[in-house]
This record gives C-alpha cells, structure tokens and sequence, in this order.
C-alpha cells in the first residue's frame, strides 16, 4: 500500500485537529518523528480549539468527549487524567417561551403547549392516520404522516431547516426514518402511560446523557497533545499553511507554506479535501478536480455573548425552534466546566449560526453580529439584553462537510486517483476524508495511518466506522460506514426542482 523506504521515514502531517495532532503522537510511539503543519497562526485543534476571548473561554459547537472505542477513551486519559470532568448532560428545546424536555416527553410537551395547541396537534395526528399522504418523499411528508402536521412544524421543520439550510420538503424521507427511527406517536404515548425503567431507558439510550470534558475545553486536550509530541522532538509549526503539492512519478515529494518547503517520506493530510486537490501541482486530472469542486461545505457563526450574571439556565445547551430567530442553539460554557469563565460572577452564551460562507450572515460585521445575538436572546425574553456586557463573533467556515447526493461518487473519484498516483499520501480526519464524524473517529483515522507508516500496516482508513471501529470487512455495497446520518437532498426527479449539489 504505502512504497517501502529503507530509510527511516519522515512524516509531514498537514492539519494540527485531533487527526493531525493524534497521528504525530501516535508516531512518536514508534520512534517516528514528525513536522505538522497548522494553517491557523495560534490555536491547535481545529474545529476542536477552545476558542478565547478576555479569558472567556469557548467551543465551535460543545464538544462532549465520548467514544464506544476504549482505545480513544485511553488516549484521552493518558493526556489529560484528572484534567477531564464527567458531566451531565442538560438540553432542552426552547419554544414559544417555555422549555421542552429532550428527549420529547409527551405529557411535558402537551402541558407546555397548552390545551388549544395540544388538541390541534391531536387532532392534526389523527388527520394524518385517517388521511395519510399518498406519497411519503420528503422528510417533511415523513413527519407529518408519523406526528402530524402541527407537532412537525413545532418539533421538526425549523431547526432541521436552520442547521442544513434547505427546506424539509427537499430533504429525502430516508433520513427521517432512519434518524427518527422507532419513535412514533404511538410509541411516545406508551412511554408515559406505562413508564416502566426499561422501556424509558430504550427511550433514551441514543440521547448520551454522560459525558467526559476537559476542564478548560477541548483545546486544552489538543494543546497538551501539541506539547507533548514538542518534547517527544515534533514540531508543529503554526501560521503554516499549505498552499501547494509537488508530486511526480515517486508520489509527493514537497509541501509549500508561505514559509517556504517541507519535503518528507510520507504524508497525512487533514486539510479540506477539496482544497488538498485544488492544491496539488502539477494539476490533478480534470474530472478529478471537478468531482473535487462539487464537494460542499455547511459554516458555522459562534457569537460568544459576556453576561453581568453568575447564572442563566441549568442546560448545557438549549435548541432554539422559534422561527421568529435566526438563532438555532445556544451553548452555557460555564455548564460544560466552571473553568471556562475567568469570574464566576459572569456567564458565557455560544450562540450559534448556521450559515453559508459568504451569505448575509458570514458577512456581517462582528459589531452586526453581537447586536443580532443581543437581540434575538432578549426577543426570546431569555436574556435582559442589559446584562449584555460584551462579545465577540468566531466564523468557522467549513463546520459540516455537506452529503449530498453525489458527494460519495465525488470522493471515491479523488480516492482513486491518489491511491494510484500518490501512494504516499494517506488522508485523514473530518474534511480531511469528507466524513461528517466526531473527534474519535478523526483520531482513529490518524492512529491508523501512523500504523501503516511505523509498524508496516495495511489498515483501510476508510473502513473506520462512525463509532470510531475498525471494520474488518466492508459488506458489498455499503460505501459509507463510517458515515454519521446526515439529510440528503432529494433527486430531481423527485423534487421537481434542480439540485445544484451544494447542500445536502
Ligand atoms: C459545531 C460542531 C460541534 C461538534 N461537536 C462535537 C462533539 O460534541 N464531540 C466530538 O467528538 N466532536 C464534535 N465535533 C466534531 C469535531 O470537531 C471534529 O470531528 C474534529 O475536530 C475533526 O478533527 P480533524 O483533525 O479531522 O479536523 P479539524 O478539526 O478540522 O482540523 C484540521 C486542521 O487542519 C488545519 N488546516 C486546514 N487547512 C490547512 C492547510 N492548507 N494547511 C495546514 N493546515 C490546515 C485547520 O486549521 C485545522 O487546525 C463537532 C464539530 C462541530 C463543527
């Protein structure tokens, strides 16, 4: 798989995420050495960096650290120890000004309502039993066939719509049912009439309510990393990002930064993928750099808000599915550890934005974006907007590598090509393989790869599944293992409408 040096190998790894920093250390177990190159000019981590503002500390998005592969859970504790809380979790819905439990629970979701709302639901649901929908396409038709019109529009439409950006009329009906997979009416009213432990545990069992978390945030975990593989002899190397790949006959030879170049034996790369192709010199082969073009990308806004008071609500996080805001969630750091505010007299909000790069929202000026965030929480009537004392706006571009319906044809397109033309190249990591996974995965990918690199492995880094496992055999057809479930587009066909392959 990878071309035999008798030499001792020398490792570029591009990307300092958990991918990169993870393959580096697993390296230096080995005796290997490593240079990673990070494009950002401070922070290690990537989209898993704590982010920092007048001491505030902040996540792009909560990261909860959990893995069913206790090699990651090791790995965790070996860096961090005793640096690592156990949490619980809390996050409720936020609608019409009244908390949701979540998991849905039917009494406190028809209490909530009201008796006029909760009998239009009922009614709504019965509408959609006795008339269902001739054609169940979308996940929209899905919904309301299984709960009725007016509980999707309140539970459903508008968040899902918020974080993909596409309406739920042109998201396939298969993502609903395998999201939303044995949860029905039916089965919600059974739950609170008969309430025994099992069946709530069954319940929940999807919905992690445990989870681990560093004490001053997931880049405190991806910092310790970085130090550590610096004393073991690495060097990872900042404000350096990469700009272009020279490859041959012999595979890739050279990596260019601003800085000027690295050349190495073999090489990891956790940048976008789409960006690795684009980068590559001489250019890749046309259809190559078009299936690399349609590779799409969903971003991500966080306006951190400082507020003048120790305490705003017990979650960690709440979802917003009031329409009437932009805003889809908000994340209370100091409930994810007590650490993460320099003076326990003031709290931390995330709120967060999804977004298109380049849209109305990724463009607006910080000072536009803290003003929005300020108003939004007080039309919620969550926050006195004048305990809003200051704040700060974190753009992430490319938070979601976007599944649509060609994307997994597109990748296997690139893949081709550089496991025949650049075997010494391994991709891993989130962006870096197009997957829409958590860190375990990502840092699976990157123990992997310094396998086949140090100790003659033949792992497939693509057979790493969702639960961050190796997968011994992939079954005939299943391409997208380690896939997490994310909407897809409906066809044309199907929609009536064009895709134009940017969204899932
Ligand atoms: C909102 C949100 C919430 C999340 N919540 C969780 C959670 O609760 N739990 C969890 O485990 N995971 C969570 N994740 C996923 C987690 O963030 C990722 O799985 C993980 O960070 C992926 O690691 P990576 O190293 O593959 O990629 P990244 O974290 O993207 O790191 C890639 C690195 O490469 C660098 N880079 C990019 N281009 C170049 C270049 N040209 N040259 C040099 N460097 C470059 C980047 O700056 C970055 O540092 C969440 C993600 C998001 C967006």
């Amino acid at each position: 798989m990878l071309p035999k040096s008798q030499a001792k190998p020398h490792v570029v790894i591009i990307g300092a995420g958990p991918a990169g920093l993870t393959t580096a250390y697993e390296l230096t177990r080995y005796g290997v050495l490593s240079t990673v190159l990070e494009r950002d000019p401070h922070k290690v981590g990537g989209l898993s960096r704590t982010a920092e503002y007048k001491g505030f500390r902040f996540d792009i998005g909560g990261h909860r650290f959990f893995s069913k592969s206790q090699e990651i859970e090791d790995f965790w504790t070996e860096i961090l120890a005793d640096r690592m809380l156990e949490r619980g979790r809390l996050s409720r819905i936020f609608y019409r000004n009244r908390f949701f439990d979540y998991p849905l629970k039917p009494l406190n979701a028809l209490t909530n309502l009201g008796i006029p709302t909760a009998s239009a639901c009922l009614l709504s649901y019965a509408q959609a039993k006795v008339f269902p929908p001739k054609q169940v396409r979308s996940f929209e038709d899905w919904v309301v066939m299984s709960f009725g019109r007016v509980l999707y529009e309140i539970f459903f439409k508008t968040y899902t719509e918020k974080v993909w950006g596409i309406p739920c009329s042109e998201i396939s009906a298969d993502w609903a049912a395998q999201r939303i997979k044995g949860l029905s009416m039916a089965s919600l009213i059974k739950t609170t009439l008969l309430p025994a432990p099992k069946q709530r545990g069954a319940l929940i069992k999807t919905l992690i309510d445990r989870f681990r978390y560093p004490g001053r945030g997931p880049g405190e975990m991806w910092e310790a990393v970085a130090e550590r593989i610096g004393e073991r002899g690495c060097c990872v190397e900042m404000d350096a990002g990469v700009t272009r790949l020279d490859w041959g006959t012999d595979g890739l030879k050279t990596v260019w930064t601003r800085n000027g170049s690295h050349q190495g034996t073999h090489f990891v790369s956790t940048m976008p993928l789409r960006e690795l192709v684009e980068s590559l010199n001489p250019p890749a082969p046309q259809p190559v750099r078009a299936a690399a073009a349609r590779l799409g990308y969903r971003d991500f806004i966080t306006v951190a808000l400082v507020i003048d008071q120790p305490e705003c609500f017990p979650d960690n996080w709440i979802y917003i599915h009031d329409a009437s805001v932009k805003l889809g969630r908000i994340q209370n750091f100091k409930n994810w550890s007590p650490e993460m505010v320099p003076d326990p007299r003031y709290t931390c909000l995330g709120l967060e934005y999804f977004c298109f790069e380049g849209d109305g929202l990724w463009t607006a000026s910080d000072a536009e974006l803290i003003e929005l965030g300020k108003r939004e929480v007080a039309s919620l009537g969550l926050i006195d907007p004048a305990k809003v004392v200051d704040g700060t706006a974190v753009r992430q571009a490319k938070a979601y590598p976007v599944y649509d319906d060609f994307y997994a044809h597109n990748v296997q397109i690139i893949r081709e090509f550089l496991e025949c033309e650049i075997p010494n190249l391994q991709l891993a990591g989130r962006n870096g393989m197009h997957r829409y996974n958590n860190q375990d995965h990502a840092m699976m990918t990157g123990i992997l790869a310094a396998r086949n690199i140090a100790a003659g492995g033949t792992y497939d880094l693509w057979a790493v599944n969702s639960d961050a496992q190796y997968q011994e055999e992939i079954r005939e057809g299943e391409t997208d293992i380690s896939g997490r479930q994310v909407p897809r587009r409906l066809k044309p066909a199907q929609t009536g409408s064009t895709v134009d392959g940017a969204m899932p």
